[in-house]
């Protein structure tokens, strides 16, 4: 018998019980393969007892699905960042469990500490509600930072022990300690992930419903200059082919959803795909380029039961996608919806980004032009059957400046910008039978721009918000703060973010070099196939050069003031 963070005494089977928290609901949880990893990780290891919380909308808290455990049973409660928008549930689920919301208020169990994406890409609005985070990626040193508080716990140590144990920590950042950390990655020495990461849980509520999911590749090649993606994941890896087969015979699962970036790239996919159709695995595909969408392949995923295929054409123009580095040609992109027209998909789905720096009216007129092309390339592909493509969907979202892009110097527009945009383009579309446009809101996005720039000033917004009922324009007129300081107009590349306390490798110049090029509509070509850091662009051959990467080691591991006891 130990005792529980309320001081009482509960059999935990001396172990450490932490509650692993998606602040999300659970479709999104069990689609996201991050802290599903950590969940299996954790699981794994006798000295953790780990229970699995999501967001519940209905009562504004964090439920176990498993068991009728609260968090405030659970002296480690993780969180998983994902999204901006988890700063507000992250608070919102404190207050439901009467646990202080900042960590100055907090003087014992339970200890709160974040991971996940937004712990390396900007944590700092979140940051005064949390004991630490960990910055890096799941299989990086999560389970051995664990280790190390399940050991303190055991031993009946305080937290401000625990915390001086773990301060120095690689990937450790502690609220108020201002030291510079590494983000903690993990790769092979030939450049490839370690093990692809999975599906712990495959489920009918996942979106991706009753897929076992895996990771083909993390990171993007292309470094498109908006793209968070493409510079906080450096260097690009994937998973090799033969880990990939091995998970399927092992599994057995009946449809299989493949998880990364521009995956028609990938040398093995219509291999890898026609493998599992001999085995009668179902598949889908979370991310497509146009141009490498040829006949055979788009015949194989249409007699392999595809309905509908994902496109990101991103800017509303050829100048602002050039700017952007989007790599995008015009001419293989309708012949790629000729195709998709003639083979009868039911829907081609198209992703567009308003607001991008420098658009106007003469990249309005251009993406007018561009559906007259995409209807004729619809009716080309028809030819004289008359049928062709059900629906063409057009999705548009709005500019946000990530920290560690190019564009992080950014601003945005404003609001009622944004929704003149929005009217022009759905006009447009009006033209057009059988396409439809949506669009996000634009206020939902300023507010996502400012939490991805904000400092801890922020903290204050969003215990406003909290106090609120959620409703941030309420928020924002009481706050002492404004927006328009983190996106209302573009920056001096001198200045200094929050977030450079962070080192994820990308260095600082590069990404002013990148700005500039944006700014002259100029290409960087890709990261070449050889493993990184073959060209020696980004800087992420000095932070790979500062480990000496044995195979299957973390990198950054002598980044810290310490390192881990022996044997993690
Ligand atoms: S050093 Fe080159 S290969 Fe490595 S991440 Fe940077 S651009 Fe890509």
């Amino acid at each position: 018998m130990i005792r529980n963070c309320r001081g009482q005494t509960k059999e935990w089977g001396g172990r450490l019980p932490v509650a692993l928290v998606f602040p999300e609901e659970e479709s999104l949880a069990l689609s996201t393969l991050g802290w599903q990893r950590v969940y299996k990780d954790l699981g794994h290891n006798n000295l953790f007892y780990v229970e699995r919380f999501f967001w519940d909308r209905k009562s504004g808290k964090a439920k176990c699905p498993d068991s009728d455990k609260t968090l405030a049973d659970f002296p480690l409660i993780c969180f998983s960042l994902n999204f901006e928008g988890d700063f507000l549930t992250l608070i919102n689920i404190l207050k439901a469990e009467n646990i202080p919301i900042t960590a100055s208020e907090r003087s014992d169990w339970p200890l709160i500490m974040a991971g996940g994406p937004i712990a390396f890409l900007n944590p700092f609005p979140v940051i005064p509600s949390l004991d630490f985070l960990f910055v890096g990626e799941s299989e990086g040193r999560f389970v051995a930072i664990s280790e190390v508080i399940g050991n303190a716990w055991l031993k009946g140590n305080s937290v401000s022990q625990v915390i001086a144990s773990i301060s120095g920590l690689p990937g450790i950042m502690i609220y108020g300690q201002q030291q510079k950390v590494k983000k903690q990655i993990f790769l092979t020495a030939e450049g490839y992930l370690d093990s692809p990461c999975h599906s712990t849980f495959v489920s009918r509520a996942s979106v991706f419903r009753d897929s076992f999911l895996m990771e083909i590749n993390r990171g993007c090649p292309y470094g498109c200059r908006f793209c968070a993606a493409g510079f906080i994941y450096r260097p690009p890896r994937k998973s090799k082919t033969q880990d990939l087969k091995n998970l399927v015979q092992k599994v057995n699962p009946r449809k299989v959803g493949l998880v990364g970036t521009a995956l028609t790239d990938w040398e093995d996919l219509f291999s890898f795909l026609t493998w599992l159709h001999k085995r009668k695995v179902k598949f889908s595909l979370s991310s497509l380029r146009a141009d490498g969408l040829d006949r055979k392949f788009l015949e194989f995923l249409r007699r392999s039961g595809t309905r509908s295929i994902t496109l990101a054409v991103e800017g509303v123009s050829s100048r602002l996608r050039r700017a952007m580095n989007k790599h995008f040609s015009s001419e293989k992109f309708f012949r790629a919806v000729e195709l998709i027209s003639e083979m009868q998909f039911n829907t081609l789905k198209l992703y567009f980004i308003l607001g991008l720096p420098g658009e106007s009216d003469k990249d309005f007129h251009d993406l007018a032009h561009f559906l007259e092309m995409l209807e004729q390339a619809r009716k080309k592909g028809m030819g004289r059957k008359k049928k062709g493509v059900d629906l063409i969907s057009i999705s548009a979202s709005m500019f946000v400046p990530k920290p560690w892009t190019p564009l992080q110097w950014s601003p945005m527009d404003k609001e009622e910008v944004f929704l003149e945009k929005v009217r022009r383009i759905k006009k447009m579309c009006a033209q057009y039978k059988g396409l439809r446009f949506q669009a996000e809101k634009p206020f939902s996005s300023r507010i996502q721009g400012l939490l991805s720039k904000g400092d801890e000033k922020v903290h204050d917004l969003l215990v406003l918000a909290s106090e609120n009922d959620n409703n941030w324009r309420k928020a924002l007129k009481m706050w002492s703060g404004n927006i328009e300081d983190y996106i209302g107009s573009e920056l001096s590349v001198e200045k200094d973010f929050v977030w450079d306390t962070i080192d994820l490798g990308v260095d600082r110049r590069y990404l002013i070099r990148e700005f500039d090029k944006y700014k002259k509509e100029m290409l960087t070509s890709p990261c070449p196939d050889e493993p990184c850091p073959s060209c020696r662009r980004c800087g992420m051959d000095k932070f790979l050069s500062d480990s000496s990467f044995p195979e299957r080691r973390p990198a950054a591991l002598t980044s810290g003031k310490k390192d881990f006891p022996d044997g993690n």
